[in-house]
């Protein structure tokens, strides 16, 4: 039994592949490093550099190294990106996903656990979102997300197919051991961008509209800690190997922090008053988006241990220090 773990390489799959290991568990990464780095997956784990969307590959490391399960976490994660390059996004995180199913189908890959978003939702407003919200999408990232979620019902009714879909609402932080942390170049994510701004890597950081209908007028978005993410993983790969049936569940701590909140965190931690600058709204931005998390906490019985946004920014700040040999 082992588990292949896409794009295991990057920020989310780097921490999926350190607790699979922690729990016993025999990884095969497969990542093309468009985006991920070599030295992120440790010694000893088989890392092949290629792409999941191609059938012949992929078949021929199921039947390898014998994988009972996949956890599909290699995708484009940029929303304004997604959006000046849709169709880059529906090849990568649609296309190509379709292509990983189908070999999941034939080579009889019966658990299947994929990294989708609260970009399903769209514009929700501030009450925070349970999974029968209804869908509505504003970009094309979530749009080419929740088309997979839709081949994975359909695929499970049609084969011998189960499936967790986690929706990811804002990952952050890093290993709390310092084993992994996010790496990612030109990142654009609030917290990274933040904590390079108190490091003095970049000139300082825009906020994208403070003309939302929040409290403070700029987005409110749910911070979930990259460790407590993966662990809703582990919990999912247990149920599906103990026969559970399909679900789908939100991944976040149920609290939403605005823009301005988390730079506020994020210069106390730091100690570091660095410029911040008021800008237009960022395209494909929906206003506010919190999760309900019941689901995930009931079927999985997953348990968050790191629900803390000072102690995430502090992994952050400690991470983004070692990456560039700043360690005391
Ligand atoms: N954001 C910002 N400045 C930045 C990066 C992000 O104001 O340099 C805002 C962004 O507009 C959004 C929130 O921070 O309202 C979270 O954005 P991020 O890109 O981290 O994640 P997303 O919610 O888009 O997945």
């Amino acid at each position: 039994m082992a588990v292949l773990v896409t794009g295991g390489a990057g920020y989310i799959g780097s921490h999926m592949v350190l607790d699979l290991l922690d729990a016993g568990e025999t990884v095969v990464v497969l990542d093309d490093l468009s985006t991920g780095f070599r030295g992120a997956v440790p010694a000893g784990v088989t890392l092949i550099e290629g792409d999941f969307g191609d059938e012949a590959l992929v078949t021929r490391l199921v039947e390898q190294h014998g994988i009972d399960a996949i956890a599909h976490f290699a995708a484009k994660i940029v929303v304004p990106e997604s959006v000046s390059d849709p169709l880059g996004y529906y090849l990568n995180n649609t296309a190509k996903a379709r292509n990983l199913i189908a070999v999941a189908v034939a080579t009889g890959v019966r658990h299947f656990i994929f990294s989708s978003t609260a970009a399903v939702y769209g514009n929700v407003g501030s009450d925070a979102v349970s999974e029968d919200t209804p869908l509505a999408p504003v970009s094309p990232y979530g749009r080419s997300k929740l088309m997979v979620e839709w081949m994975l019902a359909d695929t499970a009714v049609a084969h011998d197919l189960r499936y967790v879909v986690l929706r990811y609402f804002n990952v952050a932080g890093a290993d709390p051991q310092g084993r992994a942390g996010q790496s990612t170049r030109d990142a654009t994510h609030l917290i990274k961008v933040a904590v390079q701004a108190a490091l003095g890597r970049r000139a300082g950081l825009n906020i994208f509209g403070n003309d939302y209908p929040t409290p403070d007028g700029t987005c409110l978005r749910d911070y979930i800690q990259v460790s407590d993410l993966v662990r809703a993983h582990i919990d999912a790969l247990r149920y599906l190997r103990a026969g559970g049936e399909p679900l789908t569940c939100n991944c976040g701590y149920a609290k939403g922090f605005s823009v301005r909140e988390v730079v506020d965190v994020v210069k106390t931690v730091s100690g570091v008053d660095f410029p911040v600058t008021m800008s237009p709204r960022r395209p494909g931005d929906p206003a506010a988006i919190v999760a309900r998390n019941d689901l995930v906490r009931e079927r999985l019985g997953w348990q968050p241990q790191h629900d803390d946004l000072h102690a995430i920014v502090a992994q952050a700040l400690a991470w983004e220090r070692r990456l560039h040999n700043q360690e005391p």
